[in-house]
């Protein structure tokens, strides 16, 4: 997604467009429509994934420009991070009269006062030095409360520190709250049940959390040779039929490797009476959408290569077929996950060659599950 995609104003995405800031990552993707409207969001994904700009966005689109006064507070474990997060903003709100401060220690003190008197509206601080500030004279009650890298915060021991903050700039009315991390610790649940009012909670799963249902039953065979491969593919597709005799759900998705062999195999089951279609990327977006929901609304058998894997939604898969091995093992599991969806069982099969036996192992050990040997019956 485009951050143009977002109802921001256009000085913010010429900020975000001038330092190159073009596409959502997938946290930003996901919390910035949540933030615009004010809900309160407790935000996970690993470093690196762009949190900072995933609340700082939301942020300078809420803070109101004429107003000189401190409107959010972003507050962060280090000194580091906190001159880290305070540039990342002050990018995107360049072509902005917003102003952005750091508050940490270490530093002189005065210095920090006067910046606030001269209007800074969205202040970056460390928990030590904020206390300072909040007990020797600065009232404020922000609009905004952000607790970036809480988890790390936590680890360091800042958990009293953050809590007396938090209670300390506490007001009365409507503030919105922001917890992120790139973990969820108990600390982080506590805080948000004392300040948060109905939040939503938005994590983002690293590629090796993946995980394969259990729901799906997984079976393979080694094809000696790839005339086999055909004929144990109608073997299997009988059996199919006959198990979902008059049935209307039956829906098969097989898996070959190239856009070539989709059309291919297509025709030749075509040809033998059964009721098949293909899917690649040579087809426009119109016909792909076209057979997906001919797939999606009728029995029958649809042979694609990797695209429709990832990102389609297609409920219902009776059984993957991988006629061919994807070529990486992360593939297997978009394949796959087309069927068993939604605690429905699912069925999954895959030909492998001698070579490419090695591999069922490598996702076995990889997503630690289980795929059943099955020995081919010969007709
Ligand atoms: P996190 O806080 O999740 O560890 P950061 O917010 O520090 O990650 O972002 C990591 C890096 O990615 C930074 O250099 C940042 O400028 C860059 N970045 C953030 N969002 C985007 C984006 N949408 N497009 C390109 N780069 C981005
Ligand atoms: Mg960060």
């Amino acid at each position: 997604m485009q951050f143009s995609e977002f109802k921001i104003r256009q000085k913010l995405l010429k900020g975000l467009k001038f330092h190159d800031f073009l596409e959502a990552t997938p946290i930003q993707e996901k919390v910035i429509p949540h933030l615009l409207k004010g809900r309160n969001v407790i935000g996970q994904a690993k470093t690196g994934s762009g949190k900072t700009l995933a609340f700082g966005i939301p942020i300078i689109e809420r803070i109101n420009e004429n107003r000189p006064e401190i409107q959010a507070i972003i507050i962060t474990p280090t000194r580091e991070l906190a001159k880290q997060v305070a540039e990342e903003i002050s990018k995107a709100a360049k072509f902005t009269n917003i102003k952005t401060m750091t508050i940490y220690g270490g530093v002189s003190f005065q210095n920090q006062v006067n910046q606030i008197r001269r209007g800074a509206q969205i202040v970056v601080g460390t928990p030590g030095r904020l206390i300072d500030h909040l007990t020797k004279g600065l009232k404020i009650k922000p609009k905004i409360i952000v607790l970036d890298e809480a988890d790390k915060m936590f680890d360091m021991g800042f958990y009293d520190d953050v809590s007396y903050i938090l209670k300390l700039i506490r007001g009365q009315g409507n503030q919105q709250f922001m917890f992120f991390g790139a973990t969820i610790p108990d600390e982080t649940i506590e805080l948000s049940k004392n300040y948060m009012k109905d939040p939503v909670m938005i994590t983002i799963r690293k590629e090796h959390d993946e995980r394969i249902p259990s729901s799906i039953k997984q079976f393979y065979y080694v094809v000696a040779e790839s005339s086999d491969k055909l004929n144990h593919l109608i073997n299997i597709i009988s059996d199919l039929e006959n198990n979902y005799n008059g049935s209307n759900q039956l829906k098969i998705l097989i898996f070959v490797k190239t856009r070539v062999a989709t059309r291919k195999l297509a025709n030749t089951l075509y040809s033998l009476g059964f009721k098949a279609k293909f899917i690649n990327s040579d087809l426009s977006q119109a016909a792909r959408e076209k057979t997906l929901e001919e797939f999606q609304n009728r029995r029958m058998i649809l042979v694609a290569t990797d695209v429709v894997s990832r990102g389609i939604d297609i409920e219902n898969v009776t059984c993957v077929i991988n006629y061919d091995m994807p070529n990486e093992i992360q593939n297997y599991v978009h394949r796959i996950g087309r069927t068993g969806r939604m605690g429905k069982e699912g069925l999954a099969y895959t030909f492998v060659s001698l070579d490419e036996h090695p591999l069922i192992f490598q996702i076995e050990q990889k997503y630690k599950t289980k795929i059943k040997k099955k020995f081919l019956r010969y007709r």
